[in-house]
């Protein structure tokens, strides 16, 4: 309860004896107190006396919260940076001496002999327009004169927060808006007078713009736009370490604005995190550039917010609440009638089919602005590679071996990727490139190796192994796949002279390493490059003319229906890398199914041909973006005590289960055991995400799970 003559309003921390102590607290309603047979305390103290959140991002935590099937105390974690919430670094300051009355040319001259120290320092100040800091004038050594001087009334001290800013280190000049093209003009022009819905609210935007089209150019000048009419702006891109060539034009572009943007990155230290968000909070930050998370970032009259490469995974937050920032972006523009522009070369087809629904406006931009010709593809049969070394899997093909000599020749530098996706396992014939499959769900099947079966990872179909391959017969049917450490081993013998780097996750861990090693790279102090799809992302190298997609069928043998898409993507987001510069590019694609969509798309950089046919396979085995799919999962260090709970949720489920909604078996995860925890998981698929929602939310208050185990909801889940 709240005492009288208290202002205690929603989004503000307060303070509560709850038991023996003193409890801190985030108000999330303000009304008349309940009934209850409760005892209501009274509020002891009020911390804040603005709200740390605002009414539309309070609005947006309880969705969340309700969709996600979260509870609202860890949205509230999410809404709010830990330092911030402890109010663990509170601002750093910094000692300033200005002059506050500069004595006579007699007294000066007094001062100058009887105490010299004074006298150098009020003219030290003189010469630095009347202001200095302590440090800068001496520190220690001088402490004692400035309070002589400040008892006199001749300087005062003052104390002023200094701004821990992660980019001190780094210059940034101002560029200037370009002239846009014809197709840019087009699409600027509907960001900034977006068709509205019947409530007047803008329709969120997808912009399709092929890679080099001048998608970032039209983000900016959006956003100057919204700066233009007095409201702020927010940037999400993928992994700010994984885009700094975006963040870096954003922050050139506002150099002369440069206290006015705010850069938000997991790499922060807490105490920048701390300065940032309240510069955001205080009005001062108005355009905010950040991963996933920024989402949430404290601005105010939001006027536009950008989602740059909008299909990327890395949006769905992997622990609880497990939102997707893509799609909480697209709510929070509709909170705050902002205008929301989803940018990509590769949409994901849930963004595509809301524009062809009428849900969202469709604006492409079909052309590369910059002039530059897309780089030649080659599609390397991988099963005719497989064939001439005996069934053995190949790593390099003969025609990227001699490829990469040649560039190495040249001193052209070249990218490897390996789509290497952890840690599903499934069965292909390298003669034929065959894949075991699912009958009902078209996906791979999963290989377990306790139970020596092939399992699907939608519906529970389980079947056995076969001996020889069900399509061609031959023996060769196995298991395989390879790391990026086993790639770079084969291609340090074979290329010994060749300097290397490895990029992924492993390897990327230490701060700033990526950025390092990717400086190194434009500097040509590496000729190759090895890494997963990390590297994948809007980089620009001038002198890469090789691009080589060691295995494109890693992505298609995971058991996700989102397999093929992802293959896509990032196939036609390499196309995008090579060639970027004065000399010609090339991609060399290996693969097992040189006739699979997902190549043959991607290859003629086909979005428009790709989404329809992806399109046709989604509506018939009703996937999304037709319906949603949802994953929960036990985890337990006791293997019989995760299968045991999630059997019984499966049981509960099943018992008056809404018949829009479908539900799978439980089943081993593919990766069955991770940090010493077992893990089982099962489906769940409807055409209504409420009703599917609602019914798990009600099993689950219903039947809490023993203390041993742990249970995981994914809404909307991208990964299987
Ligand atoms: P995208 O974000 O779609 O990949 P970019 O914005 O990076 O494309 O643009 C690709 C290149 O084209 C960049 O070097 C950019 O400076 C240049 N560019 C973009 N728009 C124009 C324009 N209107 N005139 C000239 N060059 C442009
Ligand atoms: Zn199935």
């Amino acid at each position: 309860m709240i005492p009288d003559g208290m202002a205690v309003a929603t989004g503000c921390r307060v303070r509560i004896p709850l038991r023996n102590r003193d409890s801190t607290g985030t108000v999330l309603e303000v009304g008349p107190p309940p009934q209850t047979n409760y005892n209501l305390r009274l509020v002891s103290k009020l911390i804040d006396p603005d709200p740390l959140i605002t009414p539309q991002l309070m609005k947006l935590g309880k969705w969340i919260a309700e969709y996600y099937v979260a509870p609202l105390e860890q949205v509230m974690r999410a809404l709010l940076p830990e330092s911030v919430r402890q109010e663990m670094h509170s601002e750093k300051t910094r000692k300033i001496v200005e002059i506050k009355e500069m004595p006579d040319a007699e007294a000066l001259e007094k001062l100058a002999k009887r105490a010299p120290k004074q006298h150098i320092i009020l003219k030290l100040l003189e010469s630095n327009s009347g202001m200095m800091s302590l440090k800068d004038l001496g520190g220690g050594s001088v402490t004692a004169a400035v309070k002589s001087l400040v008892k006199k009334g001749h300087v005062v001290l003052k104390e002023e927060a200094v701004r821990r800013d992660p980019d001190e280190d780094q210059e940034f000049l101002e560029s200037a808006p370009l002239k846009l093209n014809p197709e840019q003009v087009v699409a600027l022009e509907k960001i900034v007078n977006p068709a509205t819905n019947d409530k007047g609210i803008p329709k969120p935007i997808l912009l399709l713009g092929v890679t080099g089209s001048g998608k970032t150019e039209v983000y900016l000048q959006g956003v100057q736009h919204a700066l233009d009419q007095g409201k702020s702006a927010l940037i999400l891109v993928p992994e700010i370490s994984l885009t700094p060539q975006t963040v870096q034009r954003f922050k050139s572009r506002f150099a002369a604005l440069h206290d006015q943007v705010a850069v938000l990155h997991s790499h922060l230290s807490q105490g920048e995190r701390f300065d940032e968000w309240h510069r955001i909070r205080k009005g001062e930050a108005r355009i905010v550039i950040g991963a996933r998370s920024a989402i949430f970032a404290p601005l105010t009259n939001v006027g536009i917010i950008i989602v740059d490469e909008e299909h990327e995974n890395t949006y769905k937050q992997e622990t609880s609440p497990r939102y997707h920032g893509r799609d909480i972006a697209v709510l929070r523009a509709h909170f705050e009638k902002a205008v929301v522009v989803l940018g990509s070369a590769t949409p994901s087809l849930e963004s595509f089919q809301n524009t062809q629904s009428g849900k969202y406006e469709l604006v492409r931009l079909d052309q590369r602005a910059d002039s530059q010709s897309m780089p030649i593809m080659r599609v390397l049969d991988m099963r005719i590679e497989a064939q001439k070394q005996k069934g053995r899997l190949a790593i390099l093909s003969d025609k990227l071996r001699l490829s990469m000599e040649k560039k190495l020749e040249n001193g052209e530098q070249i990218i490897l990727f390996l789509n290497r996706r952890g840690f599903a396992r499934s069965l292909q014939c390298p003669p034929c490139g065959y894949v075991c499959e699912c009958q009902h769900c078209s996906i791979p099947l999963t290989y377990h190796r306790t139970e020596d079966r092939l399992m699907c990872h939608m519906c529970g179909y389980q079947s056995l192994p076969p001996k020889k391959c069900p399509s061609c017969g031959d023996e060769a049917i196995r298991l395989q796949g390879f790391g990026t450490q086993k790639v770079e081993e084969v291609i340090q013998k074979v290329f010994p002279q060749a300097r290397m780097a490895r990029i992924d996750a492993d390897t990327m861990r230490r701060k700033n390493a990526l950025r390092d090693t990717l400086n190194k790279f434009k500097a040509h102090k590496i000729d190759i490059i090895i890494g997963t799809q990390m590297i994948a992302k809007g980089l620009h190298f001038p002198n890469v003319t090789l691009v080589g997609v060691l295995n494109a069928d890693l992505g298609l043998q995971v058991p996700d229906f989102r397999a093929g898409e992802r293959t896509f993507q990032l196939l036609t987001q390499v196309a995008g890398r090579a060639g970027r510069g004065e000399l010609e590019g090339e991609v060399i694609i290996q693969t097992f199914t040189p006739h699979s969509p997902s190549v043959q798309f991607s290859r003629h950089h086909d979005f428009d041909g790709y989404a329809e046919q992806e399109l046709q396979f989604r509506n018939k085995f009703l996937y999304p973006p037709f319906a949603h799919c949802a994953l929960l999962g036990t985890r337990s260090t006791h293997e019989r005590r995760a299968e045991f709970t999630l059997e019984n949720l499966h049981k509960r489920l099943k018992k008056d289960l809404p018949p829009q909604v479908e539900l799978g078996e439980p089943m081993p995860s593919p990766l069955t055991r991770a940090h010493g925890q077992f893990r089982y998981h099962l489906m769940l698929k409807s055409t209504s995400a409420r009703a599917l929602h609602q019914h798990v939310k009600r099993i689950l208050t219903a039947t809490p799970p023993p203390d041993d185990v742990t249970i995981v909801f994914d809404m909307d889940a991208l990964g299987f």
